[in-house]
């Protein structure tokens, strides 16, 4: 059993030295548990913060602890009811090959699912994160103007999807010319804006001619700057992420501006909220789940994967995740 622990908290960006290989015997289930084989593993800008130990919403991963993380898997055996070696379940099996579970908050997805590993993006907690931040807290009505940003992100591009099917006018926000392309183009966002580019916020100010009514936030810093002038009265901001700030080991330098955006938020009357997805909304999951998979399978929502072969990259390609090297959801290939 190879497992990747938690071997120093980083400060900033992760390196070499944070997590460390591991390999162990395959662990032996007790009675009333099941052995899962770990087929796909999750990648979440979450997990930069569960490798530090700052007072968050969860406990941190503790030092020498697997790193923890969601997994599709198949039940390798099972003293569990309702579990039988063959299922596929989506569980929280954390960076490693097996995994134990008494069956608590492990789903059964049966012995056929169509494609298992999108339980981990469009179909389950992202796409959760999506449907609830933007129905519950953006209360999108026909003809409003939505924003979103990290747009093709896993995220990011079903909100605004979501966004298309009731009606509004959606912009994306994404970084690259490419990514860009694929949210117009594929996603069928009205338009998306590269903040990467010069001329970004007049950009976007051009995109957005009757204001912005809602505004999804994913990423916070420059982005934000740039959608806060803009946001109408009686705006809602589902506050969901803040990845430009993830690495930062510091507030940044300049003016305090936190009169002026509180400033914003008195004159015009907005409501910024934030939300933890599954002690928010975790008891809208069975209708989320099916809305979701009827807009997927009716085509209305395009889901795009970024699948990485082999353990062992998980960490690289984590770092990735946080620079914006993704391109749609990253998913590690543990096994075939
Ligand atoms: P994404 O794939 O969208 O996250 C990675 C993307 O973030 C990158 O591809 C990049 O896109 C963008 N990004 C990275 N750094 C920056 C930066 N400095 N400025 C602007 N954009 C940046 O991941 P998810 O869709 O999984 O998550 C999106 C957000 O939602 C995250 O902030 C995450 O933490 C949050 N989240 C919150 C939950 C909750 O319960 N509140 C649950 C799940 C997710 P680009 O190339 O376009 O810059």
């Amino acid at each position: 059993n190879r497992r990747f622990v938690l071997a120093q908290r980083p400060k900033g960006e992760p390196d070499a030295d944070t997590l460390r290989l591991e390999t162990v015997d395959i662990p032996v289930p007790a009675k009333g548990q099941m052995l899962l084989r770990n087929v796909f593993l999750s990648l979440d800008p979450y997990m930069r913060g569960r490798m530090s130990d700052a007072p968050s919403y969860a406990p941190p991963v503790a030092l020498g602890e697997v790193m923890v993380g969601g997994t599709v898997a198949q039940v390798v055996s099972s003293d569990v009811e309702g579990f039988a070696p063959g299922d596929w379940v989506v569980a929280f099996g954390g960076w490693q090959d097996y995994a134990l579970s008494d069956g608590t908050g492990v789903i059964n997805m049966g012995r056929d699912p169509e494609n298992p590993s999108w339980a981990l993006g469009v179909l389950g907690m992202p796409g959760l994160t999506a449907w609830a931040g933007l129905t519950q807290i953006g209360q999108p009505k026909a003809g409003e103007t939505l924003v979103v940003a990290a747009a093709s992100g896993p995220v990011g591009a079903t909100v605004g999807q979501i966004g298309k099917i009731l009606g509004c006018r959606v912009v994306g926000i994404a970084g690259g010319a490419e990514k860009c392309r694929h949210v117009t183009d594929v996603l069928g966002f009205d338009e998306c804006i590269d903040y990467k580019s010069e001329g970004f916020a007049e950009a976007l100010k051009v995109a957005v001619p009757d204001g912005i009514d809602i505004y999804f936030e994913n990423v916070g810093g420059a982005v934000f700057d740039a959608v806060l002038p803009l946001l109408n009265a009686r705006a809602r901001i589902p506050l969901c992420g803040l990845i430009s700030q993830y690495n930062a080991t510091s507030l940044p330098d300049g003016p305090d501006r936190m009169g002026l955006l509180m400033g914003h938020i008195l004159k015009k009357r907005m409501t910024m909220r934030g939300f933890i997805v599954f002690d928010d909304f975790g008891h809208l999951y069975p209708e989320f789940a099916q809305q979701m998979s009827g807009w997927v399978d009716e085509g209305k929502i395009k889901y795009r994967e970024e699948m990485i072969d082999g353990l062992e990259q998980a960490p690289s390609a984590f770092v990735g995740l946080l620079r914006g090297e993704a391109f749609g959801k990253r998913v590690i290939r543990l096994a075939k």
